[in-house]
């Protein structure tokens, strides 16, 4: 891969549209324009339309005159809509991996992966929209019979993060048009520009005007409250942080709104003395330093037998210092910068509180001087059980490493936190490996590998990590309704 030129950037940043989208329609923000950064330089990559809460209702108004057709739409149409979709995204991946790139920070590689991971939730859920179905029964006394249908919700407003710009998009938006939802989606401010290009790309698939409007604002919270609050909302889907998802869960309380919340985690990596070390020591890469650090499956407390703690940290340490850190343009760079200043305040103050109480630094611990958000990938030990990265999410490249006897205090050590994501287990002991997964406290448990993500699987979490499934067979219920008709026979 050689390195992009500039022009190249300022290619895919100018083909980018950076309006709001309403109704089948490119317009302007009614709060003028929003600034998009870019994390390894700080500076301005583009201005994108900034929504003012009216915008956002004009947004529902286009999703409500547009439901009462698209329920009704052939699934098989719906479907291929999206299909026609994840083909352009294949299509144009290289393009759409340096705009994520350029936005949110992330090696080239990540991001291209990312493309491929988003475009893959689009060709499930084509396929999804024609497996849509209900049953029929004879009702136990024999006299009558019941009769289920399922049906979409209606309009949905669809909150997203920055750190997987595109992603947490589609697997979304993916169900929602394929099970005939309308939708008004926002993207973080941080990462707009990955789904303004989603949205172009599903228009030029065919997807009717008003299906899908999207909406950026620089002030999320006075954007959507309004529209949170409009009784003609259905439901609201949100990817993002657990303490605005308790916010938004509040807000939707007055209107009873079908909910799915994907929040944060705190993820559990467990490594038993009897794991095949190499396999721990690349699962644990790729658990950690995927996306930065900056993933809410990403391992956030490292539990590893007494027997091979040292062994395991010291390898660990060897691998995270040598990747090399950078603009995620440029090449063989493997750990791009934090999103902005305040994630990386916050990953060095977690760091120093750490260091402050104890711990010890074996590589890393410190911010990089210079342009950007970057931050020195970490991995501590000794890490006193006070520390406050052992109960908060660090969202950055740093691998704190502690020492456990037995399977209980393990699994005791991996239980004890507000969240319930996921977790990872490293064994070659089958019947450990099935105890140890049944007893973890998480939506899903990674068995001998450090990723779990995959658009065939229901991902979500359990306890504070929120509740829905995305993904999977389950994926589409989130944009169903069952509806039972009782039958006189
Ligand atoms: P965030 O909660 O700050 O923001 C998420 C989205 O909500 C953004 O679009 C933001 O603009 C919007 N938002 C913020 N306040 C709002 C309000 N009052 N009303 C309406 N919208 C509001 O989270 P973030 O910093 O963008 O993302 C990181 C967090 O997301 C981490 O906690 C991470 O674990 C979580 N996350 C969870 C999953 C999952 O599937 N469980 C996946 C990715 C990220």
């Amino acid at each position: 891969m050689s390195t992009i030129t500039a022009s190249e950037e300022q290619r895919v940043v100018d083909a980018a549209p950076k309006q709001l989208y309403i109704g089948g329609e490119w317009r302007d923000g009614s709060h003028g324009t929003l600034s998009v950064e870019d994390p390894s330089t700080g500076e301005s990559l583009c201005e994108v339309a900034d929504a003012s809460p009216e915008d956002a209702i004009a947004a529902l108004d286009a999703a409500v005159a547009a439901g009462p057709e698209w329920a009704q739409h052939p699934p098989r149409e719906r479907g291929e809509i999206l299909r026609r979709a994840f083909e352009e995204i294949a299509r144009r991946a290289d393009e759409l991996a340096l705009l994520m790139t350029l936005e949110m920070g992330k090696p080239l590689k990540e991001s291209k992966a990312e493309i491929t991971y988003a475009a893959e939730f689009l060709r499930w859920f084509a396929e999804e929209a024609v497996r849509i179905d209900g049953r029929y029964a004879v009702a136990p006394n024999g006299q009558g019979r019941l009769l289920t249908m399922k049906q979409p919700v209606g309009p949905c407003l669809l909150i997203t993060p920055w750190n997987f710009p595109l992603a947490m998009g589609t697997r979304k938006v993916g169900p929602a048009i394929a099970a005939g939802c309308t939708m008004v989606v926002k993207p973080a401010q941080q990462t707009p520009l990955s789904m303004l290009m989603l949205a172009k790309i599903l228009e030029e698939a065919g997807l009717p005007g008003g299906v899908l409007n999207l909406v950026t604002s620089h002030s999320s919270g006075a954007t959507m409250g309004p529209l949170i609050a409009d009784p003609r909302l259905r439901k609201l889907s949100f990817t993002g942080s657990t303490e605005v998802g308790r916010k938004l869960m509040e807000q939707a309380s007055d209107n009873l709104l079908r909910l799915s919340m994907e929040l944060g985690g705190n993820a559990p990596f467990i490594v038993f003395d009897d794991a095949d070390l190499d396999a721990a020591v690349q699962g644990a890469l790729i658990a950690k330093m995927r996306n930065i650090g900056e993933a809410c499956t990403a391992a956030n407390r490292f539990y590893v037998s007494d027997r091979v703690a040292g062994e395991f940290a010291q390898r660990l340490a060897e691998k995270i210092g040598a990747m090399k850190v950078g603009r995620g343009t440029e090449d063989d760079v493997e750990v791009g910068p934090l999103i902005d200043a305040s994630q990386r305040g916050k990953v060095s103050e977690l760091v120093q509180d750490a260091l402050g109480k104890g711990a010890r630094a074996l590589v890393g611990g410190t911010e990089r001087d210079g342009a950007g958000y970057f931050f020195d990938p970490t991995v501590l030990t000794d890490v006193p059980d006070d520390a406050n990265l052992l109960t908060e999410e660090i969202f950055g490249p740093v691998a704190p490493v502690r020492g456990f006897d037995d399977e209980d205090e393990a699994v005791a050590a991996a239980n004890d936190t507000e969240y319930g994501l996921v977790a990872y287990v490293f064994t070659r002991d089958v019947k450990r490996a099935l105890r140890v997964a049944e007893r973890l406290e998480t939506g899903m448990v990674g068995l001998n590998q450090g990723m779990v993500s995959n658009p065939a699987a229901p991902f979500g979490g359990i306890k504070q990590s929120g509740f829905g499934r995305e993904g999977g067979r389950e994926g589409i219920d989130e944009y169903l309704e069952t509806k039972y008709v009782a039958v006189n026979l």
